[in-house]
């Protein structure tokens, strides 16, 4: 199971009724952060999810409405109490972007491990999950991220037993590992039934649409992607800046077969992002506005599930 929750949905600047976009992801024993703009530490107390738990940080890219929050966020966490590594992941050059905000935080009583990513990279992250990036097309260097828990297919015992696989066995064939029973080799396939769907998130902002969005998209039970512009009349805009109007995260959604869009990243001036949802619901019905603490858990029996926040 994995819940996602939306910390804040704003751009560029935090409003006071607004916090920048970023995502917290809760999967087993760890927490992982996408984007930490200004204030993501503030509105992330509200929701009591903790901080010493926090494993990874996955960064789209190095502008401050997704990176500044990062000095105040690695106090917060030391003063949690956490000693275990946390590793960052971003672009090409985010390691010299994370360097230069540890300058007014350098003494850290855990390690801050930086792991810049390329296209199409796949990466592991805490509790089982899998990474993987698409390279967007922004004004600096961005990724967009997919987040999938893989769910190992049924062990069908008879089919082992039929083999004539010893118990002891079963476990090493259980993980995919071929097994020797009497000198002769039983691959796992033999006695594994199907590959079973996972569940799966993505997270893609601050980019014009481009095709690796439709792979890291791909059946995801959860699409959180920007708005930044309500109104297809704002495209040229969009355009100009490197972002997307409600219709384009759509085609996105739909393309790629989401199972729900939450839109995200909306611009300062759009202060009713609502007004302007039936342009994303025309292309994807199952679009939503996103809000501070809209949250869903996606479980491998019923897929996307509500996660009541509080907020
Ligand atoms: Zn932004
Ligand atoms: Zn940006």
């Amino acid at each position: 199971m994995i819940d996602v929750l939306l910390l804040g949905v704003g751009a560029m600047v935090p409003l006071p009724d607004r916090w920048l976009s970023s995502v917290l992801v809760r999967a087993g024993g760890s927490l992982i952060l996408f984007d930490c703009g200004e204030g993501t530490q503030v509105i992330w107390r509200r929701f009591g999810w903790g901080f010493k738990r926090l494993a990874a940080i996955c960064l789209t890219h190095q502008h401050a409405d997704h990176v500044a929050g990062l000095p105040g966020l690695f106090h917060t966490v030391a003063n949690s109490g956490r000693t275990e590594p946390l590793d960052i992941f971003g672009p090409q050059g985010i390691q010299a972007i994370v360097d230069g905000l540890r300058v007014i935080a350098p003494d850290l009583p855990y390690e801050v491990r930086v792991h810049e990513l390329d296209d199409g990279d796949e990466f592991r992250l805490p509790d089982g999950l899998i990474g993987r990036v698409t390279v967007g097309n922004h004004r600096v260097r961005v990724l967009a991220y997919r987040v999938e828990r893989p769910r190992a297919p049924v062990f069908e015992a008879e089919r082992a037993r039929n083999a004539g696989v010893p118990t002891h066995l079963w476990s090493d064939l259980q993980r995919g590992h071929p097994v020797t029973v009497d000198g002769r080799t039983v691959q796992p396939d033999v006695v594994l039934g199907p590959p079973r769907r996972g569940v799966a998130f993505a997270f893609v902002t601050d980019t014009r649409p481009v095709p690796g969005h439709a792979e890291v998209a791909n059946s995801v039970d959860l699409l959180i992607c920007e708005g930044t512009y309500g109104p297809s009349e704002k495209l040229a805009t969009a355009i100009q800046n490197g972002h997307m109007t409600f219709a384009e995260a759509a085609t996105i959604a739909r393309d790629a077969d989401a199972g729900e869009l939450w839109l995200t990243h909306f611009g300062t001036g759009l202060t009713d992002p609502g007004e302007f949802l039936s342009e994303a619901t025309a292309i994807f019905p199952r679009t939503r506005v996103g809000f501070t603490g809209l949250a869903a858990s996606l479980t491998f029996r019923h897929g996307l599930q509500p996660l009541a926040t509080g907020a």
